[in-house]
Formats: structure tokens, C-alpha cells, sequence
């Protein structure tokens, strides 16, 4: 599969699962989705693949949600690849301010729930943190989507200092 291919496809993968990439991006770069190991490392297919860490699903449709808000219109593949590249090149940078994401409310976002250990859909109106209640536990979860993608942009960080660690 190329990156503009998994481009086309994104919201067809499930949302826990990993883009890996080879060097250097481009859309036409050799790319797979997998699940990462429990560690956190790159899958072995992918190591195969010679692809490494590029992105997480549920970031990279984040990132082209904004797009297409930005844009007024359906962005082209080309522009969708563009900007994911330039998000995950920001990522390996050592920048600290997140200039990708603007939001358009409300958005639909999946969270965990830690009682149940199922995830489940909540729809989002605003940055400020608010209460969502698990459809299948009752367990009440406070959710701010500023702290969830922050975490998620350090997590991203934090992975490729390992990555990088055990090279
Ligand atoms: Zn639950």
C-alpha cells in the first residue's frame, strides 16, 4: 500500500491502529496500518515492510478534519498526504505549539473506558472538559479534547525518542 492509498481509506481503519511509513515520505511512499506492540514498537510486518512510525489513525483524521474546514471544500489526496506529512515532520520537530488543529464543533471522538474496557463514541461541542457516561458501564468519564490531543501529540513524541533509542 502507498500513504495515499491508507489517505483514501482512513476512516475505514479502526481507530487504534497505527500508520507506519519508509523513508521519505511521499504519497507514493511504501505505508501499512497495524497495530503497535504492547510496547509500543513498530509491528514486526512493518519492520519487514521497512516502514516505521508515522502516525496514529484517529491523529491523522484529526489533522485532515481540520483541513477540509480550512480549505471550504473536500481537500485532494495530494493535499491530505501534504498535510499529514507536515504534521508528522512537526511532531519529530522540537516545537511545542500544536498550529495544526482548529476545531469544528461538534466532533465525534471514540475514548476507553476503563471500567468496562470497551470504547464508545461521545460527540464534543467544545474544548472546555465536560462529562460523558459509558453506554455499557455507567462509569462517568471527563473528557477535554485540548488535554486528550496534547496527550496524544506527547505520547507520538514520546514514542519516537524510543523509536530512535534502539536504533
Ligand atoms: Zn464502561
Amino acid at each position: 500500500m502507498t500513504l495515499q492509498e491508507i489517505v483514501r481509506q482512513l476512516d475505514r481503519f479502526e481507530r487504534g491502529l497505527t500508520i507506519y511509513a519508509a523513508n521519505p515520505w511521499q504519497p507514493s511512499t511504501n505505508a501499512l496500518v497495524a497495530r503497535p506492540g504492547d510496547d509500543g514498537r513498530a509491528p514486526e510486518e512493518a519492520v519487514a515492510a521497512g516502514c516505521a512510525y508515522f502516525l496514529e489513525v484517529f491523529m491523522a483524521l484529526a489533522v485532515l478534519r481540520d483541513l477540509h474546514g480550512l480549505r471550504g471544500r473536500e481537500p485532494s489526496e495530494m493535499e491530505k498526504c501534504a498535510r499529514l506529512i507536515e504534521y508528522a515532520e512537526w511532531l519529530r520537530s522540537d516545537a511545542t505549539d500544536y498550529p495544526f488543529i482548529k476545531w469544528n464543533f461538534p466532533v465525534t471522538m471514540m475514548i476507553y473506558c476503563n471500567g468496562c474496557g470497551r470504547h464508545f463514541d461521545i460527540v464534543v461541542t467544545s474544548k472546555d472538559s465536560a462529562d460523558h457516561r459509558c453506554p455499557a458501564c455507567g462509569k462517568v468519564h471527563a473528557f477535554g479534547l485540548e488535554a486528550f490531543i496534547r496527550k496524544a501529540m506527547e505520547q507520538g513524541k514520546r514514542m519516537l525518542r524510543k523509536t530512535h533509542g534502539c536504533r
